[in-house]
């Protein structure tokens, strides 16, 4: 974290070594098989709660690219369990906006565009900076103490690099925000808003800018703690920005194989 030394209020942050836009992250994941009834040690998941989880970690791990067909059938066969069981697994994922259920056509991972993307986090920086002065404003020191319990469990997940955990905890940060402030109205939006970005940025965002999102939350908190209200706005604003401009959400260069059913067939 750097401050600026010339009076100016520019936050930097890691913004210039995150290396935006320039540098594709190798999927290493990718040729891995599905984890799913592959291996003899663990059982597969035969709930409709497991399953879902499991395609999301699935997911998260880019095994089961974006845009990538999710047939009944054929999971059924996967997970040995009924199409009923992985209907409501799916129902469960499209919720989480982790699929999208089409009418007629089926089930596919959710491909975020470059478009909602930026609709999203437009909205969420203008969202955002106003509640930040209301958090400033109303925050006692128990959610000091809650939000400081919260980063440690943050800092914990970017260790450990599991991306679906990670990207979650660091969208709860955002919500758990709004649910100091205490508005309903505005909790129940940014959750929505939330929880679209956090697919996005586990799809999407490296670890690195994973690790920087945490020290941002952080530096921000410690603006807010210091009565700091136009310096936690800003750092806010930064934040999400720099969040929003270091995924790299751009279609595949090739054409992606569909993993499942070459694995099906
Ligand atoms: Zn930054
Ligand atoms: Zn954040």
């Amino acid at each position: 974290m750097v401050m600026d030394s010339k009076g100016g209020r520019q936050y930097r942050g890691c913004t210039e070594d995150s290396g935006y836009n320039r540098q594709h992250r190798p999927r290493g994941t990718q040729t891995k098989p599905l984890s799913i009834a592959m291996t003899d040690s663990a059982p597969a998941p035969d709930s409709s709660d497991a399953i879902a989880r499991d395609i999301a970690a699935n997911i998260a791990e880019q095994r089961l690219p974006p845009g990538a067909k999710l047939p009944e059938e054929a999971l059924a066969r996967v997970y040995q369990v009924s199409r009923t069981k992985i209907r409501s697994a799916l129902v469960m994922l499209a919720k989480d906006k982790l699929v999208d259920l089409i009418p007629d056509k089926g089930a596919f991972v959710s491909k975020p565009t470059v478009e909602e993307t930026r609709n999203i986090f437009f909205v969420r920086r203008t969202l955002e900076a106003a509640m930040v002065r209301q958090f400033v404003a109303r925050a006692t020191p128990e959610d000091y103490a809650r939000l400081e319990a919260h980063l440690e469990q943050e800092r914990q997940a970017v260790k450990d690099a599991n991306m679906q955990v990670r990207s979650s905890l660091l969208s709860d940060f955002h919500i758990l925000l709004a649910r100091i402030v205490g508005n309903e109205v505005l909790t129940d939006i940014l959750e929505k808003l939330a929880g679209r970005s956090a697919l996005i940025t586990m799809l999407y965002q490296s670890s690195r800018d994973a690790a920087c999102s945490h020290e941002e939350h952080s530096a921000f908190i410690a603006a807010a703690r210091a009565g700091d209200a136009d310096r936690a706005v800003e750092l806010m604003e930064h934040h999400l920005l720099h969040v929003e401009q270091a995924l790299m959400v751009e279609p595949p260069s090739g054409p992606r194989k569909d993993l499942l059913r070459e694995l099906l067939s």
